[in-house]
Parts: C-alpha cells; structure tokens; sequence
C-alpha cells in the first residue's frame, strides 16, 4: 500500500548483485509501486529497462541539472523517444541546483527551459529537483507556461477544484509560504526521509499546511535515508517512515496515510 514516488534503483553505484538485493527488498515489502528516476540518457534507459522487466516499477527520463554542462542536442531527440516509451510516465528530475553548481547556471537553466517545453508538447507530468534555486526555478516555470491554462487544461481539476499543472516538487525543502504557492498554481509536493529528521521543523510545518491530496511521497533512495535508519544507505521500503511521519503530523493513521499518498501518487503519474 506505498507508492516512492522518486527512487534511483538505476543509481551508478550499485553492481548487479546489489541491484539484485534491493529489488528483492521492493517485493518483499509493502511497496505497491516504485518510480525509478533518471538523471542522465544512460540512468533514464535503465529506468525504462527496470519498468519493462518488474510490474512495480515506472519510469522517469530526463537530465539532472548536475549533468547540464554534457547534454548535446541529439540527446534531445533521444530524450523524447524514450519518453515516449510505455511506462515511462513523466519527464525528470529536471530543475536547476545552485548549492553543488556542478554545471554552469546559464547551461543549467537553457536545458531546463528545452525539458520543460518538451514535457508540455509531449503532455506530460514534470518532476523538479531544486535546490537553493527557489526563485529561478519558479520564473521558469511560469515564464514556460507550466501553469498556463493551455497547460493544466489538459489534466483534470483536483479534487479540491485547483487546476492541475502535474508538475512535483520532489523532496521538496522550500518555505511554507511557498508551498502555499505551488500548490495553488497546480503543483504537487513531494516530502522525503528529511521530514524525520530533529530540525525539520520548517518541513513539518508544510506537511501540516498542505492539504494531503497534495502529497506524494518518496525515498530519493539511495540518498536522505530517514529516521531511524540515517546514516545508512537509503532504500524504497524505507518510504514507510516517512508515511509514518506524516500520519504523525496530520493525526491521522498510518494505513490512511498510505493509502491516500498511493492514490494521489497513482493519479499523478497517470497508473
Ligand atoms: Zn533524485
């Protein structure tokens, strides 16, 4: 009955037996469903691969900020036939990350704009990474008509009657007032292992403002393992203490907690 919304089976640093050990764990846990996130060409390929070859398992295809600086144009093209694939259900992560800057801001920013434009022709959900990158990351949005009616026109309304931009806001780590924001444009937040830890106070209280039809859930595994496991490498089972976290935040169970997050998780990407 949970749904990781962002995992990274095809992480680069796994061998096959690794790889092997964790999608044991997956079926033997109380994971409904996984998607597996690229990063680059070769991670979002292994995404698809890992979709094609497991019933659990969907993909995402895109390039990381982290990676702007390598993308040629013909990775474009490839991008779009693999998005195009079955089970590959969203473009991501795409975004932009000014703490590590691994690439250069201006390059960061020009293949997040082709991705989005991309995702928008192609009608399909957006998953974000950004970090320390809050304003420019919302320009961008906007400035691309993510939020356009022409956009979120395509989705149905949500329950609550907002419009649906089917953009997610992966581990997400902003503000509440920002929060607030996405969520009245049509985003989606996506709250990982960082929601159990001792100074999440800010992240508790987005969690406690938003309205949990807004929620998804996710593990970024093999990265930000929650409690009380930090300090070891993450993994999509470990999802569960964040649903336990959040449960504890919204007083409510851990069964209805579950059970709703599967659900927006399963309407958002289209399963
Ligand atoms: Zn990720």
């Amino acid at each position: 009955m949970l749904f990781d919304s962002h995992t990274h089976i095809n992480n680069e640093t796994y061998n096959a037996r690794q790889r092997e050990e964790l999608i044991r764990a997956i079926e033997d846990s109380h994971l409904s469903y996984v998607m597996d996130i690229g990063f680059d060409l070769e991670s979002s390929y292994e995404a698809y691969k890992h979709a094609s070859e497991h019933s659990w398992c969907y993909a995402a295809a895109g390039f990381h900020p982290h990676y702007a600086d390598k993308i040629a144009e013909e990775d474009m093209v490839l991008l779009k036939g693999l998005a195009e694939k079955p089970k590959v259900q969203a473009i991501g992560e795409i975004g932009l990350d000014y703490y590590r800057n691994l690439s250069d801001p201006e390059i960061q920013r020009y293949w997040f704009r082709r991705q989005l434009q991309l995702a928008l022709e192609l009608s399909m959900p957006v998953v974000i990474h950004d970090r320390e990158a809050n304003n420019d990351v919302m320009k961008i949005l906007k400035e691309e008509g993510v939020f356009g009616k022409s956009r979120t026109d395509q989705f149905p309304r949500q329950k609550d009657g907002l419009p649906d931009a089917r953009l997610l806001m992966h581990c997400y780590s902003g503000s509440p007032e920002m929060a607030k924001q996405y969520i009245k444009l049509g985003a989606t937040i996506s709250i990982a292992g960082p929601v159990t830890y001792k100074n999440a106070r800010k992240l508790i209280d987005v969690v406690f403002d938003t309205p949990i039809e807004h929620l998804l859930v996710e593990t970024d595994a093999p990265y930000l393992t929650p409690e009380p496991f930090r300090g070891r490498p993450n993994q999509a089972p470990y999802v569960e203490y964040t649903v336990r976290k959040i449960a504890e935040i919204k007083g409510i169970s851990y069964e209805e907690t579950a059970r709703i997050t599967l659900e927006n998780a399963k309407r958002f990407f289209n399963i």
